[in-house]
């Protein structure tokens, strides 16, 4: 966690700024102990730092040779801002990039059911276009009695899904003994909007290397969101997506409320990329289409979109699964507005 003591700092270098002069700085901020996040951007280097204040104050960095300006960061979350990193972030999910001016389509049934109901979807959302699988093995429910996931039989059948397909698969976990579990199979690891502030799982995640994708907590704030994602790129893991995916508003109509507003601030604040949850936002089979058409219009970097060959047999979220010809359909729409947004597919 943040605290009093610590600081952190963006130091710019100059654009002729030679290789020795970066080490220089690198090896000073080494013997203060300080985390140094180098970013080479087009034009020149950035170096991200985190340490105690009383040490890294102690250094002039604006007099070393080759260093242009040192920015204190005053936000609460600092990796993860975008004074931190100018350019945005690419996460590989398998050879699949999420972020950096595409746009990503992930897609597939809320939760596994069975081999048959997870291979037609998958079978379905990859002819349709869409590049990662979803569907879950382990399902956080607001009833205990409610299906709670096939748990590593769902993970199975996910993988041989993946090799089938050729497509990676996001999958959620739900408890932090599970992460290593989890890890071992999906390509992307979900954090739903429950665990947002499951702070022990996050810093799970931020210690193994598969990238994660944290959906937004249906009560968080998105300065709440940002600092959730700094625990697992302070630990080590940066590879990490942020999924807005509707909040919870005075608004009874639909399920949650999609803010669509969170994802051109969130861009302006955070290096992060964002993809929209159409599904779980509106909570209801007849608003995918609508709210998927307004994430790509956002832009967002992507959109999660549940998909079910049976939708009135699924034993979660049925009454927001679209049909794989629905899916197909949308899917046109898709491609025509992200053309019109400069979007590569
Ligand atoms: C899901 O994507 O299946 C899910 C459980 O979403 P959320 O955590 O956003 O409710
Ligand atoms: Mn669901």
């Amino acid at each position: 966690m943040s605290n009093a003591g610590d600081e952190s700092l963006i130091i710019v270098m100059r654009r002729d700024a030679t290789a020795e002069q970066i080490r220089h700085v690198l090896d000073r901020l080494s013997e203060v102990d300080a985390e140094a996040h180098v970013s080479e951007g087009a034009h020149r280097t950035v170096i991200g730092v985190l340490g105690d204040r009383t040490r890294v104050q102690q250094l002039p960095w604006e007099a070393f040779p080759g260093v242009e300006r040192a920015v204190p960061v005053l936000k609460p979350f600092k990796f993860v801002s975008r004074e931190f990193q100018p350019d945005d972030s690419v996460v590989m999910v398998g050879d699949v990039p999420i972020g950096g001016g595409g746009l990503t389509v992930i897609a597939g049934p809320c939760a596994v059911e069975s081999r048959d109901q997870l291979f037609r979807s998958a079978e379905a959302v990859h002819a349709a276009g869409a590049k990662i699988l979803r569907g879950d093995a382990f399902k956080p429910r607001t009833s205990p009695y409610s299906f709670q996931g096939l748990g590593e039989k769902g993970l199975e059948l996910l993988a041989e899904a993946r090799e089938t397909f050729g497509m990676p698969f996001v999958a959620e976990v739900v408890d932090p003994r599970h992460v290593e579990l989890v890890a071992s199979y999906a390509d992307l690891i979900r954090v739903g909007t429950r665990n947002m502030a499951n702070f022990t799982l996050l810093a799970e995640l931020g210690r193994q290397d598969k990238p994660v994708l944290l959906k937004r907590g249906f009560t968080a704030t998105i300065e709440e969101w940002l600092n959730a994602a700094e625990y697992v790129y302070k630990e080590g893991n940066h590879q990490i997506v942020l999924c807005e995916r509707g909040i919870r508003t005075f608004e009874t109509a639909t399920r949650n409320t999609l803010d669509i507003s969170a994802v051109p601030v969130v861009k302006g604040l955070s290096h992060l990329p964002v993809v929209v949850d159409p599904s779980h936002s509106g909570g209801r089979r007849e608003l995918v289409a609508p709210l998927t058409r307004v994430a790509v219009a956002a832009p967002a970097d992507g959109v999660m979109i549940d998909v079910h060959p049976a939708p009135e047999t699924a034993l979660v979220d049925g009454a927001q699964a679209i049909l794989p010809g629905e899916f197909a359909e949308l899917m046109e729409q898709v491609r025509a507005l992200a053309a019109a947004m400069g979007l590569e597919l």
